[in-house]
C-alpha cells in the first residue's frame, strides 16, 4: 500500500474518533447547561454508550496497522510526522491499558468524587485519605502500563502538556517563586491593596440582563465568533467543543458583576483558540490545541494582558456606565481600573487573583512531585499543607477544608494537572512580550476597541500550528525564545508595582 492511501486512511480513522469524542463533549455540556434534574441516571447511559462506541473506535487494529506501516516511511514531511506520532499516543493509550483497569479506575473516579465531597463537607481528611492512596497507586499502574513506570509523575505531566516533564517545571517554578513571594508581600502590604478592594465591594447590585449585553458586546469585540459557538450559564464556567461549534459558560451575580465578565472572557480565550485551529485538520494533531498550558495562556492572555488593560477599560467604561447608571456610579474610573486589578492573598485557590494564583500552583506542585518520590506520606499531606500555605502564600489554613480538601481534581486521580494554569501564565506573559516588541502601541488600539491585530497574531503564531510541535518549542517558534518566567515576573512588576505604587 502507497504512503499517501495509508495515511488518508488513518487520517479518517482518527477525524472519526475524535468526532465521536467531541459528541461526548457535547452530552457534557448538555448536562451542565440544560439537563433536567430527573434525567442523570439516562445521561450517565447514553455517556457510557458513546465512550465504548469511541473506544472501540479508537482501538481497532486497523489503527495500529496503518500506524506501523507509516511509521517506517521516512519520506514523510514534519506536519504529517506529528500526526502519526500524536495518533500513536492516542492508540497507545486505548490499547495498551486493560479493559479491567479501565472500569476499576473510573469506578473509582466517581466513588473518590463522593468521597471527598463527604470529606470536605465534614473537614474530615482521615475519610479521604484513603481515596488518595489508591489513586497513587492507580496513577503509577497506568504510566507502567504506558511503559512509564520509572516516571510516573512525568507521565502524569506529559498527559496534559505533550512533552514537558517535573524537572523542567521545577526549574522554572522555582526561579518565579523567589520573584513572587516578595512581590505578592510588597504589593498586599500597600495602602492602595485596601482601595482596591473597598472599591469591588462597592459593585452591588448590577441588573443580571444588562451583564449578559455587556458581555456579549465584550466578547464580539474581541473576536468571538457566534456564528460558531455560543455562551450559556452554568454553575462552573467552562468551554467545551472545538472548530465550528464551540460552547462557553458563565454564571452571573448582582453583587459580584466583574466575575462573570472575567470568567466569560477568560472563556472567551480558550474559545477563540479552539475556533482558530485549522478545520480542514479538526481531530488531527494539525487541528487539535498543543495541549492544557498552552491553552491556558490563551484564556490568561485575553483574561489578564488585555482585558484588565488601561486601554481597554478605556474603550469599554463609557458603555459600561451607560449600561450599569446608577451601581457604576460608586466608582470613579481610577477606582474601577482599581476594583478590576484587586489583589489579595487568599487560602482558597479558585479566588486568587492573577499576582497570587501561581503560589497555589507552585505548591500543588511541590507536594505533587513529593507524593510521587515517596518522600512524602499521605497522611502527612495536611501538615505539610499548611507549611507549604505559611511559606508561599503567607496564611495558614485553619482547617483541612481550607486546605488540603479544597479542590476536586485529586479525587479522581487528575495528578499532573496543576502546574498547566502556572505555565499558562508564564507563557501567556511571554506571548505578550513578544507582540509589544513587534506592536508597540497595542494600548492605543484597545482603547479605540481594536483587538484584532493580537487575534491575527495569536491565530498565526498559535492556533494554525494545531499540536504539531511540543509545548515548548510552539513558544520558542513564536517568541524567539526559551519560556521563562521572567516575562511573567516583569509584567506582574510593571502592572501592579505601578498601579501599587511598590519600589521596584
Ligand atoms: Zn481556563
Amino acid at each position: 500500500m502507497r504512503s499517501r492511501d495509508a495515511y488518508v486512511e488513518l487520517v479518517n480513522l482518527v477525524q472519526r474518533a475524535h468526532a465521536l469524542a467531541t459528541a461526548g463533549d457535547l452530552l457534557g455540556w448538555d448536562e451542565q447547561v440544560n439537563l433536567p434534574p430527573g434525567a442523570a441516571e439516562q445521561r450517565a447511559a447514553q455517556h457510557a454508550a458513546v465512550a465504548e462506541a469511541h473506544h472501540g473506535w479508537a482501538s481497532q487494529p486497523r489503527i495500529g496497522e496503518l500506524l506501523a506501516a507509516l511509521e517506517a516511511d521516512d519520506t514523510l514531511g514534519g506536519a504529517e510526522r506529528a500526526v502519526i506520532a500524536n495518533a500513536r499516543r492516542d492508540y497507545d493509550r486505548a490499547t495498551k491499558l486493560p479493559a479491567d483497569f479501565v472500569q476499576e479506575k473510573a469506578r473509582q473516579g466517581s466513588r473518590g468524587y463522593h468521597a471527598w465531597a463527604r470529606a470536605k463537607a465534614a473537614d474530615d481528611f482521615g475519610g479521604y485519605a484513603p481515596v488518595l492512596e489508591k489513586n497513587l497507586e492507580f496513577a503509577r499502574r497506568e504510566a507502567a502500563y504506558l511503559g512509564k513506570a520509572e516516571a510516573p509523575y512525568d507521565y502524569m505531566l506529559d498527559k496534559h502538556d505533550p512533552g514537558l516533564n517535573a524537572a523542567t517545571i521545577a526549574t522554572l517554578f522555582d526561579e518565579l517563586k523567589g520573584e513572587l513571594v516578595p512581590l505578592v508581600r510588597e504589593v498586599t502590604a500597600s495602602p492602595v491593596a485596601e482601595t482596591a478592594r473597598a472599591a469591588s465591594r462597592r459593585l452591588r447590585g448590577f441588573p443580571i440582563d444588562a451583564q449578559r449585553q455587556f458581555l456579549r458586546e465584550v466578547t464580539t469585540a474581541v473576536g468571538f465568533d457566534y456564528d460558531c459557538g455560543r455562551i450559556d450559564v452554568s454553575l462552573h464556567p467552562f468551554c467545551s467543543g472545538t472548530g465550528a461549534d464551540v460552547r462557553m459558560t458563565t454564571r452571573y451575580q448582582e453583587n459580584q458583576p466583574l466575575d462573570a465578565l472575567f470568567s466569560a472572557i477568560h472563556e472567551t480565550g480558550h474559545g477563540l483558540y479552539e475556533q482558530g485551529l485549522p478545520r480542514e485538520h479538526l481531530g488531527t494533531a494539525r487541528g487539535i490545541a498543543a495541549g492544557m498550558a498552552v491553552h491556558e495562556s490563551q484564556s490568561r492572555l485575553w483574561e489578564n494582558q488585555i482585558a484588565r488593560s488601561r486601554g481597554f477599560w478605556r474603550h469599554f467604561e463609557p458603555r459600561w456606565r451607560q449600561l450599569f447608571g446608577s451601581q457604576a456610579a460608586t466608582v470613579d474610573a481610577d477606582e474601577l481600573y482599581l476594583a478590576v486589578n484587586a489583589v489579595e492573598p487568599t487560602l482558597i485557590r479558585v479566588d486568587a487573583d492573577e499576582v497570587t494564583y501561581n503560589l497555589h500552583i507552585i505548591l500543588r506542585f511541590e507536594l505533587e512531585q513529593r507524593l510521587f518520590s515517596g518522600e512524602l506520606r499521605v497522611a502527612d499531606l495536611p501538615s505539610a499543607w499548611r507549611a507549604a500555605s505559611r511559606e508561599l502564600v503567607g496564611l495558614e489554613p485553619a482547617n483541612d477544608r481550607e486546605g488540603v480538601l479544597q479542590d476536586v481534581h485529586w479525587s479522581d486521580g487528575a495528578f499532573g494537572y496543576f502546574p498547566s494554569y502556572c505555565l499558562g501564565n508564564m507563557i501567556a506573559a511571554q506571548l505578550w512580550h513578544r507582540m509589544q516588541e513587534v506592536r508597540t502601541d497595542l494600548d492605543t488600539d484597545f482603547a479605540k476597541g481594536d483587538f484584532s491585530w493580537v487575534l491575527r497574531w495569536l491565530r498565526e503564531n498559535i492556533h494554525a500550528h494545531g499540536r504539531r510541535f511540543g509545548t515548548m518549542e510552539l513558544i520558542k517558534r513564536a517568541t524567539g525564545e526559551e519560556l521563562s518566567p521572567r516575562h511573567l515576573i516583569a509584567y506582574l512588576r510593571e502592572r501592579y508595582g505601578e498601579l501599587y505604587r511598590c519600589a521596584k
